[in-house]
């Protein structure tokens, strides 16, 4: 059969890997061809969960607090749990044989399945090389624009269906404030909530310091739990650096030593500029390199 896009298009280097769940058995499938019906959820109604893994030195990183969210998204949006096990298992076998110089992002998607009739979830992987741009900001940084999200901070903690702490497949809304942010000479977005705090990037955690402390707001705000802003606190801590979870302002940001957005794929990119105006990180960047374990790029 011939590929749905065209010749050339999955041409990748390394090749892109596409791997599936079909009864909870992992299988790798051919890239080019298509793994989901036209009339599956995830496609028409974005119903369904992900997450986004870093591939690096040819390993998978953080897979268990990755499942973990997994099984927290599924929780929130009424699906069946994913079954970490086979969801492990797939993991391994899109990552086997990744060269180890290519940092990739492994993408790990559950839908609710086909809209109006009986079937299971659909469950997807994808590996395919971290983008440049990505690479870049992780070495040299990001000017960011704070954008209102249209959210008090405390209504995704008693609206349910809002999906707060959910790692949904809707994602619209964080592209679109992305497209806002680059129209405005940005690379990133920080949302701020409609009583003024200071909540998530679009797809990452906000992470700033001040004094020996590090900071992240809080969950419960809304936003996701991050795997990277848990990870690098675990690491500061043994490191003699305090972690404190706490609400915060645009003011403080600004004020604070540095400021990051962390995530797994891109791992910490220092703010270098909110709303146009320059920040530096009191050359702290190449310690949370460190303690993220990606000082060799
Ligand atoms: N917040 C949002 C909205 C995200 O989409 C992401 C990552 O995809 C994060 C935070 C960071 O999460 P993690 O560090 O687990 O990649």
């Amino acid at each position: 059969m011939a590929s749905l896009y065209g010749r050339g298009v999955f041409d990748t280097d390394p090749p892109l890997v596409v791997g599936r769940l079909l009864d909870g058995v992992p299988e790798l499938v051919d890239p080019t061809q298509p793994v989901a019906s036209a009339f599956d959820l995830g496609l028409v109604r974005g119903d369904g969960i992900f997450e986004s893994l870093l591939v690096r030195h040819g390993a998978v990183r953080g897979l268990s607090a990755h499942l973990s969210r997994m099984v927290h998204s599924a929780e929130r949006l009424g699906m069946p749990a994913p079954d970490r096990s086979a969801w492990a298992s797939l993991a391994a076998a899109c990552a086997d044989g990744w060269p180890s110089e290519t940092d990739g992002v492994l993408k790990l998607v559950m839908t609710r399945g086909l809209e109006g009739l009986p079937g299971p979830p659909t469950c997807l992987a994808t590996l395919a090389p971290v983008a440049q741009e990505t690479l870049r900001q992780r070495r040299e940084g990001i000017a960011v624009r704070q954008l209102c999200l249209g959210v008090a901070s405390d209504e995704r903690a008693r609206s349910p269906w809002l999906l707060g702490g959910a790692k949904s497949l809707s994602y619209a809304v964080n592209k679109a404030a992305l497209r806002h942010a680059e129209g405005a000479g940005a690379q990133d977005a920080v949302f701020v909530s409609t009583d003024g705090l200071v909540l998530e990037g679009p797809t990452a955690t906000v992470v700033w310091a001040s004094g020996h402390a590090l900071h992240s707001p809080p969950l419960d705000s809304g936003i996701l739990a991050g795997t990277t802003q848990a990870e690098l606190f675990e690491r500061a801590e043994h490191d003699g650096w305090s972690t404190v979870m706490v609400p915060t302002t645009p003011p403080d940001l600004v004020a604070a030593d540095g400021v990051w957005l962390v995530s797994s794929v891109r791992g910490a990119a220092a703010v270098t500029s909110i709303d146009g105006v320059p920040r530096g990180d009191a050359g702290l960047t190449p310690t949370v390199h460190r303690l993220l374990d990606l000082l060799d790029g």
